[in-house]
């Protein structure tokens, strides 16, 4: 900045200097400039050491020598976005950010990603009210300084020009722009007309995750008032609340640990800076990983242990595991922790839930991490967005809309027509509620359904705290002006719950009071036992945050049995990859493109079995539905297993997968 400012204006370099093509895009989202480079081996140093991707390095002698990709490999790494951050010359730069400003021009707050749940710290930079950058920060307990490129890049949504700016009532020609008055009276008198019509257990609330914990905590009190019991701020892809009841692991207390216990979704697709964090675990040899998974995931190679099962036979491959003798000196050596998240979409929680108990069963003194994979889960599900049992949950609620015994509909940040792995049962559901109210920043597929929308503010245009998947609440900050009149979700649920006078927050209800988010940060302060420590003040003055503990839940025993197949079917594996058609990511363009798309994959002896080429479009089907989607050859999934990535657009998986079965068994055909 000072050679910049009051510099010579001329370098006293007069010797020729090196010149080479540029820039080079080395992947989807860096450049190279190699005549900037110092050959400092950050950023070849990072990738091999700390990512684990050994895609660019040092090639030629001397004078020659230059960073480089190997040839026909691009730097393909979801934490590609860390090499840009750490090079000290910017020779690597980031396509969504290049040019857009100077460094010393931002103005910039620290804040928390809340993209996934593992909490990433960051500091949120802009200029001219555009968020134009996202850095990783140092945050010892959570992040190490290291980001995801998802959680990295997906500013650019933010600055969508497809935001929502207004509120929207629907008209005869469609949805329409309204003032915020007109909007809340309309969402108000539904929600007058539903009580009327059909009483509290007549409305549904899902979502609640994507926000900050101000925001779950409105809203759930809002619902509290009114008396909803259908309330999820999960879509049927998560584990069920009470598993927030046992006793919670850190992150750091994972990565000590002598052994973690890996009964999750593949790290790396889902939650991938914890998927670094314990990839240094095992590589620094601190801990030992046994994972459990149908086939390998990016953990695989760094785990003492991988035991394989097919989608049904978790809780007996635990079994066995914990049989195995090496296996149980190992468990014996004492300082435990289970990661625990989906692995399946198209297989019941109750696999990995009965999984969990019997890994608890031998294991009493061990830690539990969640690992679910929502940004704000824990936050929502602690607050009082978690359903009361099991006939309230996200699937009881969809099933009860598509039943018709739904009179409204409330989508807080929701997608279930694409978030949802029974996207049949979403789309009954949607049209099956009488009127559906939608609380979103973009206009969602789910959201074109809506009666009424309420504008909400995005990420890094509202201030607050959010919760991680350890319990850490860490602060938000409200970097740039929130898109045209949008408002938080929290000042929608108090203007609201105003709105619909008797039937909603009683005359000395603390949220009447509140004017700013502070106010509602120290309610939950007061009201929440678990959130007891995390006032604004405390908060402001621990940059890392502050742990709260699990909540005053119990997790039911649960027996699991998956039913027989025969031989000509697959068993499906339906999971996540960091890139999907997940609305933040959509509108980013920068990511826009990376998500894979559908496929089925199987294993290439399958292939040659079923007698179709790779690449060829398939049918599958279910005992729900049938969908067409290419086949792709894939040698780590086993014979007899097919698997499906999620959320991938056109012809998606999602159409022929039953939410209510314990496993989903699939023919696959010719076309
Ligand atoms: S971090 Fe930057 S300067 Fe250092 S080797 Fe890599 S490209 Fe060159
Ligand atoms: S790991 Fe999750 S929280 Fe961290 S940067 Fe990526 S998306 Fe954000």
């Amino acid at each position: 900045d000072q050679a910049f400012s009051h510099g010579p204006g001329e370098s006293r370099y007069v010797e020729s200097k090196r010149h080479y093509e540029k820039p080079i895009p080395i992947s989807d989202l860096v450049y190279l400039d190699r005549e900037r480079c110092i050959l400092c081996d950050r950023c070849t140093r990072f990738a091999d050491e700390v990512a684990g991707d050994k895609l660019i390095h040092f090639i030629s002698r001397g004078n020659n020598t230059q960073v480089m990709t190997f040839p026909d490999e691009p730097f393909v790494s979801y934490f590609s976005g860390n090499t840009v951050q750490i090079c000290p010359v910017g020779a690597l730069t980031a396509k969504p950010y290049r040019f857009k400003a100077r460094p010393w021009d931002l103005t910039q707050q620290e804040s928390t990603c809340t993209t996934c749940s593992v909490g990433c710290r960051t500091v949120v930079q802009s200029s001219r009210d555009e968020l134009l950058r996202y850095q990783g920060v140092d945050s010892d307990p959570v992040n190490w300084g290291w980001l995801c490129d998802r959680g990295r890049f997906n500013f650019e949504a933010v600055n969508s020009d497809f935001r929502l700016s207004a509120p929207m009532v629907k008209l005869e020609t469609g949805l329409v722009e309204t003032s915020w008055n007109t909007a809340l009276r309309a969402a108000g008198s539904m929600i007058s007309d539903a009580l009327a019509a059909g009483g509290p257990d007549s409305i549904g609330l899902l979502g609640g995750a994507r926000g900050s914990n101000e925001d779950a905590y409105a809203w759930a009190q809002l619902a509290d008032a009114i008396g909803i019991t259908h309330r999820d701020a999960q879509l049927g892809d998560g584990l069920p609340v009470e598993i927030l009841g046992l006793d919670r692991a850190t992150i750091d207390d994972a990565a000590n640990a002598n052994t973690i216990l890996l009964l999750g979704p593949d790290l790396k697709e889902e939650l991938p800076v914890l998927y670094l964090r314990l990839r240094d675990a095992a590589e620094k040899r601190r801990s030992r990983i046994v994972e459990f998974a149908t086939f390998e995931t990016g953990m695989t190679p760094y785990a003492w242990k991988s035991v394989r099962y097919e989608p049904g036979e978790q809780p007996d491959a635990v079994a066995k595991a914990l049989a195995d003798a090496d296996i149980a000196a190992q468990i014996a050596s004492g300082d435990v922790v289970v990661v625990v998240g989906r692995p399946n979409l198209a297989e019941s929680a109750e696999a990995t839930v009965a999984a969990l108990q019997a890994l608890l069963a031998t294991v009493p003194t061990a830690k539990v991490l969640p690992a679910l994979r929502r940004g704000n889960v824990v936050g929502a599900l602690t607050l009082g967005l978690a359903p009361s049992d099991a006939d309230h949950d996200a699937m009881a609620t969809l099933t009860a809309a598509a039943e018709g015994r739904i009179e409204l509909l409330v989508l807080l940040g929701a997608d279930p027509l694409n978030d949802c792995p029974d996207a049949d049962l979403a789309r009954r559901a949607v049209a099956g509620a009488r009127r559906v109210l939608s609380i979103d920043t973009f206009a969602c597929e789910s959201t074109q359904h809506a009666d009424v929308v309420l504008a909400a503010s995005a990420y890094g245009e509202k201030a607050g705290t959010t919760t991680n998947l350890e319990g850490r609440v860490t602060t938000l900050a409200q970097q740039v002006t929130a898109t045209g009149t949008s408002r938080p979700d929290w000042m929608i649920a108090v203007e609201l719950g105003l709105m619909i006078g008797d039937r909603s927050f009683g005359s000395d209800h603390a949220l009447r009071g509140v004017s700013t988010v502070a106010d509602v940060t120290a309610l939950i302060a007061a009201d929440v036992a678990s959130f007891a420590g995390a006032t604004p003040e405390a908060l402001a003055a621990a940059p890392n945050g502050i742990l709260t503990g699990p909540i005053d839940v119990t997790l039911d025993p649960v027996v699991f049995s998956a039913p027989g197949r025969n031989r000509y079917d697959y068993r499906l594996v339906v999971s996540r990859k960091l890139y999907d058609r997940a609305v933040g990511t959509q509108m980013s363009r920068s990511l826009v493109n990376l998500a894979p798309g559908s496929a089925v994959h199987v294993h290439p002896l399958d292939l040659d079995a079923i007698g179709v080429a790779d690449g060829s479009d398939v049918k599958i089907v279910s005992a729900k539905a049938g969908t067409v989607m290419p086949i792709r050859s894939n040698a780590q999934v086993p014979r007899g297993v097919a698997w499906s990535p999620f959320n991938q657009g056109a012809g998606t998986i999602e159409d022929i997968v039953d939410g209510q079965t314990t496993t989903t068994d699939v023919r696959i055909e010719r076309v």
